[in-house]
């Protein structure tokens, strides 16, 4: 049964990442009081993420889930407030004010949304990747490294997740073998150096994995070269992929402008295709994907959101008070 909330929120933010919890923190010092959906993860990608190195103001870096807790802290401070559950479902049809309703069957209304759904893992789409997940096959080296202690692993890519992570892996496990389907690797060339001088590590090159096997925890990986053909079994008992992102966008299809990867489309005040619905971080941008440019582009949507209020305070209020159900004409 699906419980209404009456209340207009002014500014619901779908998603508590860097960029959902930037946009959070803008809006609450303008007295907006956002309410933020986390989704499945708080703190999204960089909850899951064992340090952050490249994101300034930390000279020594500073863990991922203590970077969330920061982040959530400094905008609750000015107001904001965090709804642990899931958007499932939008309508943007005829608003504002819109509709969202939660995966535990809650309705909220709101005069803006920020969309900040940021991105989830690819995958291989491979005979035996769903079927070990949890038993060997993973995402996030950060929270099953420590499974794999004195034991053999696989990373699969060659980006900077890849590396990264694969390196983060060297701490637990024997050996880490990185099979890549090119000879030459993505990743930033700090991090190439760093892996490359890593006695743990190993690179398989111009090679992709075809099938993970085992019985009931993984076994061994199916390899083909590329190049030659040749399919070789590599044992192991850890498969970690890390062959970037796909955007979560699925719930705005057919109701926000996407590119063909699915990424939403915004413009330069990150303004979707829908006047009062915004979007910040990864979901709208598939090239530069840090926290840093994601923090950039959540102040970037905390302001602007903020502006759409301001100017439309009266005709919200007129609207209010006379109990309305006609959407708002939207801003420019
Ligand atoms: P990415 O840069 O898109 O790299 C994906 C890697 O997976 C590439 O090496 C790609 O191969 C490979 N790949 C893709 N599809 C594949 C498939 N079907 N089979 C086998 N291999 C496949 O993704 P990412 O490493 O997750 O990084 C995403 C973004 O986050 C990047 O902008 C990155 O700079 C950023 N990031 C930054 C840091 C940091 O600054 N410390 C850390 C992590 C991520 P090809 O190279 O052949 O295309």
């Amino acid at each position: 049964m699906t419980e209404t909330n009456n209340n207009i929120e002014k500014v619901i933010i779908i998603g508590s990442g860097p960029a959902g919890f930037t946009a959070a923190l803008y809006a609450a010092r303008a007295e907006l009081e956002p309410l933020v959906f986390t989704g499945d993860q708080l703190g999204g990608q960089v909850a899951i993420t064992h340090e952050v190195e490249n994101y300034p103001g930390f000279v020594d870096g500073i863990g991922g889930p203590e970077m969330v807790q920061i982040f959530q802290q400094q905008a609750e401070r000015f107001g904001a407030r965090t709804e642990f559950d899931f958007v499932s479902e939008v309508d943007f049809s005829d608003g504002p004010p819109f509709t969202v309703k939660t995966r535990s069957g809650k309705e909220y209304k709101a005069w803006s949304i920020i969309v900040s759904t940021g991105a989830s893992p690819r995958q291989l789409e491979i005979p035996g990747e769903n079927d070990f997940l949890g038993r060997g096959v993973s995402y996030c080296g950060t929270c099953d490294g420590a499974f794999f202690k004195g034991k053999d692993v696989i990373v699969v890519g060659g980006g900077d997740s890849a590396i990264e992570e694969g390196i983060f892996l060297t701490r637990y496990a024997s050996r880490v073998r990185v099979i890549h389907r090119r000879a030459e690797l993505r990743a930033k060339p700090i991090l190439q150096t760093r892996a490359f001088n890593n006695e743990k590590m190993s690179f398989i090159w111009n090679s992709v994995v075809e099938e993970i096997v085992g019985d009931g925890l993984v076994q061994n990986v199916k390899v083909r070269n590329v190049e030659t053909g040749e399919i070789d079994t590599l044992e192991t008992e850890g498969v970690f992929i890390f062959i970037g992102h796909i955007p979560n966008s699925w719930i705005f299809k057919g109701q926000l402008d996407l590119d063909d990867a699915g990424y939403l489309i915004t413009d330069d005040h990150m303004r979707t295709n829908i006047a009062a619905v915004f979007a910040a971080g990864e979901i709208q941008d598939p090239v530069w994907r840090q926290v840093a440019t994601c923090v950039g582009q959540g102040t970037m949507a905390g302001m602007a959101v903020t502006h759409w209020i301001e100017e439309l305070e009266d005709q919200i209020k007129a609207h209010s008070e006379a109990g309305s159900t006609t959407p708002v004409a939207a801003g420019d």
